[in-house]
């Protein structure tokens, strides 16, 4: 059976002024992958992300998200997915199942839905006894476990994780990516970006961008035997090392 692609560009470029951020990025993701997407500070993901997000428009270049085209479908590509970043948190001052609740409705869920879906949550993260917590009193990593499940509370095609592990332990973020595994299982796509290269491991596809363009993009085994590199860090910093920005 093929395998269906549900982001796809061709060619996207942002340029800011005369300053190319992104610069002519082509690939495809098909569905259920888990695709890392790694570079140094100021490579341009951030950037990438939001035009795909329909948050940005590109300058150039064409991209599609569950086959709708980014530059023309943005309220359609907004209830296909799903987004979560370091910064990103939930409400601080309602309780766990209040959030839940919450974003439940935003995303147009029914009131069976969202009870069905906060059960689920509750139980799978083990949060029967802080349901009535409010989330700020909760350790960051069960923060951003929770940040995962709301974002994907409306089942939706594709989630983008912009280094949502970030200042989380080992032990949690290991959690962490099980959760992904499992939404991965369920079929819904996983855009991730991060700066850990143990997780870079963890994924199906790894592309690596420099100054704006993808510098390789392949498994993270195949990158390895490729560039002869030792470990993904390895690997990493030798693509890496000839960036000419270090930070934004
Ligand atoms: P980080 O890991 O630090 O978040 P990044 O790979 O996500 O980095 P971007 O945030 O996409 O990188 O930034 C890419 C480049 O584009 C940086 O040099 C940044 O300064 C620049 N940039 C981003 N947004 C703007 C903007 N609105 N106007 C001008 N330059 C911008």
């Amino acid at each position: 059976m093929k395998e269906e692609i549900v982001i796809e560009t061709n060619g996207l470029t942002k340029k800011f002024g005369s300053f190319t951020a992104v610069d002519q990025i082509t690939f495809q993701v098909t569905k259920g992958e888990i695709f890392g997407f790694l570079g140094a500070n100021g490579a341009g993901k951030t950037t990438a992300m939001k035009m795909l997000c329909g948050l940005l428009e590109p300058t150039s270049g064409k991209a599609t998200i569950a086959g709708f085209d980014i530059y023309r479908k943005t309220e359609q590509i907004k209830k296909k997915i799903g987004y979560m970043s370091q910064k990103f948190s939930l409400y601080e001052d309602l309780t766990v199942i209040e959030n839940i609740r919450f974003f439940g409705g935003i995303y147009g869920l029914s009131g069976k839905q969202i009870k069905e879906r906060s059960r689920v949550i509750i139980s799978k993260l083990n949060l029967e006894e802080s349901q009535h917590k409010l989330v700020g009193s909760l350790p960051l990593g069960w923060k951003q476990k929770l940040s995962f499940s709301v974002a994907i509370l409306h089942e939706p095609t594709i989630v983008f994780l912009d280094e949502p592990t970030g200042g989380v332990d080992p032990v949690t973020r290991r959690q962490f990516w099980d959760l992904i595994y499992d939404a991965s299982d369920q079929g819904i796509t996983i855009f991730v970006t991060t700066h850990y290269m143990d997780e870079a491991e963890y994924c199906n596809r790894v592309s690596i961008m420099v100054d704006g363009a993808i510098k390789a993009l392949d498994t993270p085994k195949n990158l390895k035997r490729t560039y002869g590199a030792s470990s993904m860090d390895d690997l990493f910093y030798q693509l890496a090392r000839g960036a000419q920005r270090t930070s934004d």
